[in-house]
C-alpha cells in the first residue's frame, strides 16, 4: 500500500497532515473510491466525472487535470504493487489558518492512498446481507461526494451494533439509500430504484446496474418507493463499488425470499465486466 499527500508519495502512516488543513477542520472537500481489478481501473472515466462534478458542486479548484489525476493513480498502483486495489482520492479545500469562508487564493490538496481492496466472500453474496432501515437526517445535497459523512457514519455503527452490514436511509418512509450503497428492489420483474436527484449519491455501480438491466430487457423504473414496498420484495440488494452487487435476505423484520432469479443475474453478467 502507499499514500500520497499534497504533492509527494508518503508511507501510509506517515504523519503529514497539518492541523489547519480543511478536510479534519471542517470536513471540507470531496473524495472518490476506484476499484481496481487486475490492475485495471474499473469506470474511472465515470469516477472521475464524478469527481469533477462534485468539484463543481461545492466551487472546489482541483488542483491537479484529470490527465494528471489519472498519472498519479497509474503511478501509485505501480509503487504499490497491487492487482486489487482500492484506490482513495479526496481534495480538500487546503491549508489555512481556521477561518469559514475559503482561502484566497485556492489552495486545494490531493490526497490518495492505494491499498489491497476488501474482496467479498462468494458465499456472502450467496447468502446475502441483513440490513436496517434507519431515518435519513442527512443535508439535501447527498448527491456531492462530500467529506461531510458524520451521519453515515453514526448510522453505519448503529448497524454494526444491531447485527447489520448496512443500514438504509429513508425519508418520511421513503427509501433513499444505503449509508455507503444504492438500494435496488425487484417487484414482478421490474427493477426500482431511487431516482439520481440530489437527496442520494449518483451510485457508478447504480448506473452501471441499470445499463446492465437495459442489455437483460428488465425494465427500469427510478421512482420513490418506500419502506413496505422494501419489505414486500420479491428480490433487494445493495450495491457500491466495494460491495458491487450484494443481495438483500433481511430489512429489520422482514426476511426476504432466498430465490433471487434476477438478482443473480445482474451479479453474473457484472462480474464479466472485470
Ligand atoms: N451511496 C452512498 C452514500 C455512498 O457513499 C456510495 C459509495 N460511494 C454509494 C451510494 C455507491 O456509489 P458507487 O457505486 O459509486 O460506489
Amino acid at each position: 500500500e502507499i499514500a500520497y499527500y499534497k504533492d509527494a508519495f508518503v508511507d501510509m502512516d506517515e504523519k503529514v497532515v497539518p492541523i489547519q488543513e480543511r478536510a479534519h477542520q471542517f470536513g471540507d472537500g470531496i473524495y472518490e473510491v476506484i476499484r481496481v481489478y487486475n490492475g485495471k481501473p474499473f469506470f474511472m472515466k465515470e469516477h472521475l466525472t464524478r469527481l469533477q462534478k462534485s468539484a463543481d458542486a461545492i466551487e472546489l479548484q482541483l488542483p491537479y487535470s484529470m490527465k494528471e489525476i489519472e498519472s498519479l493513480c497509474d503511478e501509485g498502483l505501480k509503487r504499490s504493487g497491487l492487482a486489487d486495489a482500492e484506490i482513495y482520492m479526496q481534495i480538500s479545500r487546503g491549508i489555512h489558518p481556521r477561518q469559514h469562508f475559503y482561502p484566497d487564493p485556492a489552495c486545494s490538496v490531493f490526497t490518495m492512498t492505494v491499498k489491497q481492496a476488501k474482496v467479498i466472500p462468494e458465499d456472502l453474496r450467496k447468502q446475502g446481507v441483513k440490513v436496517m432501515t434507519t431515518e435519513d437526517v442527512r443535508w439535501k445535497n447527498c448527491y456531492i461526494k462530500s467529506l461531510n459523512l458524520l451521519p453515515n457514519v453514526m448510522a453505519k455503527q448503529k448497524a454494526k451494533v444491531n447485527d447489520c452490514e448496512e443500514a438504509i436511509f429513508h425519508e418520511d418512509g421513503i427509501v433513499k439509500e444505503g449509508c455507503s450503497t444504492n438500494v435496488f428492489v425487484i417487484k414482478d420483474e421490474k427493477l426500482y430504484t431511487y431516482p439520481a436527484l440530489k437527496g442520494i449519491l449518483h451510485g457508478i455501480t447504480r448506473q452501471i446496474i441499470l445499463d446492465l438491466a437495459a442489455d437483460l430487457e428488465i425494465e427500469a423504473v427510478e421512482e420513490p418507493f418506500d419502506v413496505n414496498f422494501l419489505y414486500d420484495a420479491d428480490e433487494a440488494f445493495i450495491s457500491s463499488t466495494n460491495m458491487e452487487i450484494m443481495p438483500i435476505r433481511q430489512v429489520d423484520d422482514a426476511k426476504l425470499p432466498s430465490n433471487r432469479p434476477l438478482t443473480v443475474k445482474l451479479i453474473e453478467q457484472f462480474q464479466k465486466l472485470y
